[in-house]
């Protein structure tokens, strides 16, 4: 992942005909967890109408209670395949278990790694063995350092289509739910070659904060941003507060380009 074998080089991954990476800025939307058919296709042609380059969804959810939703599952890979077909947009999604790698590999463009899986090594290795592209999200409570080691674990089986992602990390601070680290993408940058993808939902916990966020993300230099959006937030089965509404994302979505002219 180091900067030292590329020199000034920035890798652009290339994935479903978007570039992330070097100049290329992606926008990555999409709501927490797949619900419905119609909440899926209905937010999926709305990330497409404001410009997203990419959709996000979960089908397997990594919950910290196992009494909440767990994720669709299969209809919900089923789901995410409806809205590429129809949309286009190429498909982020986590996988928690190996098993599982070739029936979210069926639809999935982009695997995610989330936080609680950042050091499941046996996992990462099996993504690094499959070249399947991978976001790699921090751990609560993890250093960059750990982050990067992680990417080599994919890196080291040949798969070298790897982002990392920013969520935010556990501090003192309750105010808000986990605390962005915005220093993390220069320094990042400075580590390794790798795209550096910010996730403002996750880290604020509530919508109010997601826009600054973005904005400050974009403006340092993020290769990219995921954020979640839902038609109908309040009815949302998983992470409600903090879900960008449908209404108003394209001028979400522009503002944030925007600033991303200035990273
Ligand atoms: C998610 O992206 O839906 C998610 C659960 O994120 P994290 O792993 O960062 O908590
Ligand atoms: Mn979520």
């Amino acid at each position: 992942a180091s900067t030292q074998l590329k020199g000034e080089a920035r890798t652009v991954l290339e994935i479903g005909g978007r570039r992330i990476g070097g100049d290329h800025f992606a926008l990555i939307a999409g709501p927490c967890t797949v619900e419905t058919r119609d909440q899926t296709l209905d937010t999926a042609d709305a990330m497409l109408a404001a410009g997203a380059t990419m959709f996000r969804g979960g089908a397997y959810k990594p919950r910290t209670s196992p009494y909440a939703f767990q994720g669709l599952g299969q209809e919900g890979l089923r789901l995410l395949a409806e809205a590429k077909e129809r949309t286009g947009l190429p498909i982020v999604t986590e996988l928690m278990d190996a098993r599982d790698i070739e029936a979210v590999a069926e639809v999935a463009d982009v695997i995610q790694i989330g936080a609680r899986n950042m050091q499941n090594y046996p996992l990462l290795s099996e993504i690094g063995r499959s070249g399947i592209p991978v976001l790699i999200k921090r751990g609560l409570s993890s250093t960059l350092e750990e982050l990067i080691m992680a990417a080599e674990y994919v890196l080291k089986e040949g798969n070298e289509a790897v982002m990392l992602c920013e969520r935010g990390i556990r501090t003192f601070e309750t105010a808000y739910r986990f605390t962005l680290d915005l220093t993390a993408i220069p320094v990042l940058k400075e580590m390794t070659h790798l795209p550096v993808v910010v996730d403002p939902s996750h880290a604020a916990g509530r919508r109010a904060l997601v826009e600054p966020l973005s904005l400050a993300a974009a403006a340092a230099g993020a290769d990219g941003i995921i954020v979640e959006c839902h038609p109908e937030p309040d009815e949302a089965i998983c992470d409600g507060p903090q879900q960008l509404r449908v209404d108003g994302f394209a001028e979400y979505a522009a503002k944030v380009e925007q600033a991303a002219i200035l990273g």
